[in-house]
Parts: structure tokens; sequence; C-alpha cells
């Protein structure tokens, strides 16, 4: 039996789902499981696997004993795509009003510097804004300094104390 199970974080937590694939795929409704919860509904399970990190863990069918588990991680990039796009609405830059579906997903702690590609760590970003704080991690320090103070009066800095 295929399980896949999911790495769902909710601010600082991690939920871990187990859900059989058939059920994933809504061929049947066995329920699935929360680790230290214990069984929940087939369709609360689907729900909370909708944006998750995605692992696939082979299980025995008989004892449900763990046999193998991918060393890769799946990532459902449309539903997750669609969340941040619906929550965010428009460009998460102050006074930027590109329509968010026009937008990239963008990490907010940096995909090479182990940010995860989840909904708490992804916002809205217009190709121009984005490129802007991509291009801050190339500036120099004293440049950092300026745009700093700068930030101060404008509440709005670049990467690394940008609340967004
Ligand atoms: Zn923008």
């Amino acid at each position: 039996m295929t399980h896949v199970r999911t790495h769902r974080p909710a601010s600082s937590t991690t939920v871990h789902v187990t859900i059989a694939a058939r059920t994933l795929l809504g061929l049947d409704d066995e329920p699935g499981e929360v680790a230290g919860i214990g069984p929940v509904p087939a369709a609360l399970a689907r729900a909370l696997a909708a944006d998750g990190d995605w692992r696939r863990v082979l299980t025995d069918p008989v004892t449900g004993d763990v046999l193998d588990v991918s060393p890769r991680v799946y990532r459902p990039g449309a539903a997750l795509r669609r969340f941040v796009q619906a929550r965010d609405k428009t460009c998460t830059t102050p006074g930027c009003l590109v329509p968010a579906i026009d937008c990239d997903l963008d990490h907010e702690v940096p995909f090479e510097e182990g940010g995860q590609t989840v909904r708490a760590n992804l916002h809205a970003s217009c190709r121009r804004h984005h490129r802007q704080k991509t291009l801050y991690v190339f500036e120099t320090r004293a440049a950092h300094r300026r745009r700093r103070r700068a930030a101060a009066t404008t509440r709005w800095g670049g990467p690394a104390e940008a609340p967004f």
C-alpha cells in the first residue's frame, strides 16, 4: 500500500498526516491518521494534505510497518499557488496593486537558505518587486545599512527584515 505523508506547517508546528494514496486520490474513503491524535475522516485527511510537502511512504498492508520512505518531497504547486493568490489578492509590496494572479510566488526565507515552499513562507510579489528583492542579495554591507536606515522611516525594506 502506498501512503502519502504530509508535513504541514502551522506557524512553527508540523503536522504529520498519513493517508493512503487511493484515499488521497478520492478512490476510497479510508480514514487517514494524524500523528499524536489518531484516525481522522478521509475528507479531513485530504484537506490537511492539500498543500503540505508530501513524501511517499510504503507500508506493509498487514502490519502497517514502514518498508520504504522516498527521499523526494513532492509539492502540489497548483493548490498552494491558488491559496497564496486568494489570500494576498495583490502584490504584497505596500502600495503595489498588481493582482496576485499576475504575481510570482516569492519565498520569504529564500529557498537556497532552506526556506520551505509552504504557505507561511510564500507571498505574492509582482515581477518588478520580486526582482528588486532578489537583487538586494548582491548589495554591499554599506548599501544594506543605508537601506535599513531608509526602511526604518518608510517601514519597508529588503529580504532581511521585510515581514511580507
Ligand atoms: Zn509589486
